[in-house]
């Protein structure tokens, strides 16, 4: 493969990069935007090296909990923020968030179609201890239209006819051959709900999402928004965790969940290091664009090779994922195959599908991250069913994201 990687950089990777270039300086732009907002948030909260301490016990006046809460809610322009490892998953902050807003005889509104896969035991949409479902929490739906867009109409008729306590958003695309939504799919939709039905509470699943338009969805209108950062936030830097970040007294109730009521964000120690997780979100902007521009690498060069992908190099993009679809499982095996040899670690091994918790079908994957899991770092994903599509993510750095690039493509001529 390393004679072919020379002849795949300089016959398509180098002319992909040289038609790329006024694609990706604009990404730049975007990430200098952004890391001055998040050195602005930094500067306000006047973070000090002592915020990096640890804690023990209950963990009470935590300031390093406070501080960091106190930064995710400004970069996000939030009243309030709950961030860090006592949030352990995506799914997890998002899980927060519903059980803390829903109550009893409420109903949740799904505005964009089914949840992400994993939440669907949270919700109860498959057998879930703890559901939604058990705690007689109500659930509808309002599918996509074919295109995978909002279906507004749908939106606003579902609000017009019942009571929904709460309205899901899901900006990225999951395991689904659907566009990310961009800023303004998500202005508009969160307006039209606002406006049908102003005691709904809009949540956005901000996953993958952050950093990587102008605004992020609190900015116009959402009311909660919540992610993962072992993703984009956590700036490949952050070893778990998650964030919630939204309007002060919803954040608060979710905190009762958290921990406990009466104790809310009161309670909680951390014995290990905070400064991954400051040091992740500045550098965050910067890692985002990174990923994006290795996300946008990939569609060129992979489309220029024949295969479909989702979104195309040049579409807006509303999230750092990047489809290829295959259409056989054997090429897509090989895929993640290239993309695992090309990681900083474990690239000897050999990814397989096999049944993950949370999921339907097998998946396979290539994670060679520094952090498990951590799909800000390269990684790619597919569930093995037509059109047997790889959900490709993450990069570091650019230039290990074109390296991969190289590789992959140099993996498909067999
Ligand atoms: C990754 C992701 C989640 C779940 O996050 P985990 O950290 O894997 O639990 C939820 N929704 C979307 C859209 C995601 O991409």
């Amino acid at each position: 493969m390393s004679g072919n990687y020379e002849k795949t950089y300089s016959e398509k990777t180098a002319p992909a990069l040289a038609a790329l270039a006024p694609l990706l300086r604009r990404i730049d732009e975007n990430a200098l935007l952004r890391q001055k907002e998040v050195l602005d948030a930094f500067r306000k909260n006047r973070v000090e090296a002592r915020h990096f301490y640890p804690s023990t016990g209950y963990g009470y006046d935590d300031i390093s909990r406070e501080k960091l809460d106190g930064l995710f809610a400004d970069v996000f322009f939030a009243e309030a923020a709950i961030a860090g490892p006592m949030i352990f998953s995506g799914t997890h902050a998002i899980s927060l968030c519903l059980q803390g807003i829903l109550r009893p005889g409420q109903k949740m509104l799904a505005a964009t179609g089914a949840p992400y896969d994993t939440l669907w035991p949270v919700i109860g949409l498959r057998p879930g201890t703890g559901s939604l479902a058990e705690y007689g929490i109500g659930y509808g739906e309002a599918p996509l239209t074919p295109d995978g867009l909002p279906d507004y109409d749908t939106v606003r008729r579902m609000l017009r006819s019942d009571d929904y306590a709460l309205a899901h958003i899901q900006r990225s695309r999951g395991y689904a051959l659907r566009p990310a939504l961009t800023q303004g799919h998500l202005e508009k939709l969160i307006a039209l709900i606002h406006e049908e039905s102003p005691d709904t509470v809009v949540f956005v699943d901000n996953c993958y999402g952050e950093f990587v338009a102008p605004r992020d969805p609190v900015s116009f209108g959402a009311d909660v928004i919540a992610g993962s950062l072992i993703k984009n936030p956590g700036g490949g830097i952050a070893p778990t965790g998650g964030y919630i970040a939204g309007r002060r007294d919803i954040v608060e109730k979710i905190s009762y969940r958290l921990t406990t009521p009466g104790l809310g964000r009161e309670i909680g120690s951390y014995a290990g290091d905070y400064r991954p997780y400051f040091q992740g979100l500045f550098l965050a902007p910067h890692v985002a664009s990174q990923a994006l521009k290795t996300a946008v690498l990939f569609a060129y060069m992979f489309g220029e090779l024949g295969f479909e992908v989702f979104p195309a190099f040049d579409a807006e993009r509303g999230d750092i994922v990047q489809s290829v679809s295959f259409g056989e499982g054997d090429l897509l095996v090989r895929f993640c195959g290239a993309v695992q040899a090309a990681s900083p670690v474990d690239s000897f091994v050999v990814p397989e599908p096999w049944p993950m918790p949370g999921y339907d079908d097998p998946v396979i994957m290539a994670a060679g991250a520094f952090v498990q899991g951590s799909s800000i770092e390269l990684s790619a994903d597919g569930p093995m069913r037509p059109p047997y599509a790889a959900y490709f993510q993450g990069g570091l750095t650019f230039e290990h994201g074109i390296i991969a690039a190289t590789m992959a493509a140099a993996s498909m001529e067999r």
